[in-house]
């Protein structure tokens, strides 16, 4: 079962393989925490840099603090307490933790204080969105890097997920193309509930959803009528016109979201299982023609780091765990809180994936 595995990195001390406590319904931050922890660039930023030594945490400035009350009293500032939060300065205590602690899980108490003193909307026992905690966490991280640093110096969450998308539009009237590019750290991509008829010389063999139909439905027109309308700046008609979306700047860290979760009357989650490669993701197909053109095949190649599974039937409730690959021994794992289990790439790949996160092969010193 554990193919290509070395059993021996299951008891013995592996840094890197902490868990982190959940502490009510942290799932979705732990979750987000060990994808971050074991990608490389941004994990040895948070390990080896010194611009966070003198930044006192949460747990330093609120010592009281604690979320296993019997009460379940939410810890939040009072009204005369200022709390100086620096989320930079806690991820890379927690990160420091998990890579320096052979054994045991770690709390990330001081970090999930922080995080809902800054996002007053995750305070509450109730189920919350990975997708959003990783967006927020990113945004805010930039924020507090860009403070650091003088403008125009890229951050570490730049450097490792800031990519572009260039999206055109063909005027139906005037055929007049227009370009424009926009910044990403993630891409929300559709996910359908179908069986793909794959032709076979046989006839046709039935095979799953994959990430690169996706990437297909995401990339292929979309068609822009009288709900997405687009004023053509040439000859200002608002005729139905096409967008098509190709990636320009591809990132070090691609971070894929799928869209399992449709907010109507009641939120309905797709459970369907969607594939993906664990190596060699080819993003050749779904780049601008002039990206292809000025990068090496090598640098539209990636590996997959990790992702973050939910499970359950809606938004509001269930659970988050997640998968990574330990670097530095070249094995998975799956940490559900803090319960940390060898798995296999098999095991890994049959999951049903809620965020992928795929590093550059050409960057990643891949074991
Ligand atoms: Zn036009």
């Amino acid at each position: 079962m554990y193919s290509g595995i070395d059993y021996s990195v299951r008891n013995s001390p592996v840094i890197g393989k902490a868990g982190l406590e959940n502490l009510g319904n942290s799932c979705y931050l732990n979750s987000i925490v060990q994808c971050i922890s074991n990608i490389p660039i941004f994990r040895d930023f948070l390990l080896n840099n010194q611009l966070f030594k003198d930044i006192p945490l949460v747990s330093e400035q609120v010592p009281s603090i604690s979320f296993r009350s019997s009460s379940r009293r939410q810890p939040s500032p009072s009204g005369s307490e200022t709390v100086q939060i620096c989320l930079s300065a806690e991820l890379s205590n927690v990160v420091r933790k998990v890579w320096s602690n052979p054994r045991q899980s770690v709390s990330p108490t001081s970090l999930f204080a922080a995080f809902r003193y800054s996002f007053p909307r995750f305070h509450g026992f109730g189920q919350q969105d990975a997708q959003e905690c990783l967006r927020l966490l990113l945004e805010q991280i930039e924020n507090e890097l860009s403070s650091f640093f003088s403008q125009g110096h890229p951050t570490i969450v730049q450097q490792c997920f800031g990519g572009s998308i260039i999206s055109e539009i063909i005027c139906a009237q005037c055929q007049k193309l227009s370009r424009k590019e926009d910044p990403f750290f993630d891409i929300s991509l559709v996910v359908r509930n179908v069986v793909i008829l794959k032709r076979h010389s046989d006839g046709y063999i039935p095979r799953y959803f994959s990430l690169g139909d996706s990437l297909n439905r995401f990339c292929s027109g979309e068609r822009l009528n009288s709900e997405r309308l687009y004023r053509c700046q040439s000859c200002d008609s608002c005729d139905s016109s096409t967008k098509t979306m190709r990636f320009g700047k591809l990132p070090p860290v691609l971070v894929f979201h799928f869209k399992r979760f449709h907010w109507g009357s009641s939120v309905e989650k797709i459970h369907s299982y969607v594939s993906f490669p664990i190596k060699e993701l080819d993003m050749t197909p779904y780049c601008d023609p002039c990206v292809v053109a000025g990068t090496n095949a090598a640098e539209r190649l990636y590996t997959l780091t990790a992702v973050i599974r939910h499970h359950g039937k809606g938004a509001g409730f269930g659970h988050y765990t997640a998968y990574a690959k330990n670097s530095a021994l070249g094995v998975w794992f799956h940490f559900d809180d803090s319960r940390v289990t060898a798995v296999s790439p098999e095991q890994v790949s049959w999951t049903q994936a809620y965020l992928l996160f795929y590093s550059r092969v050409d960057l990643s010193n891949d074991k």
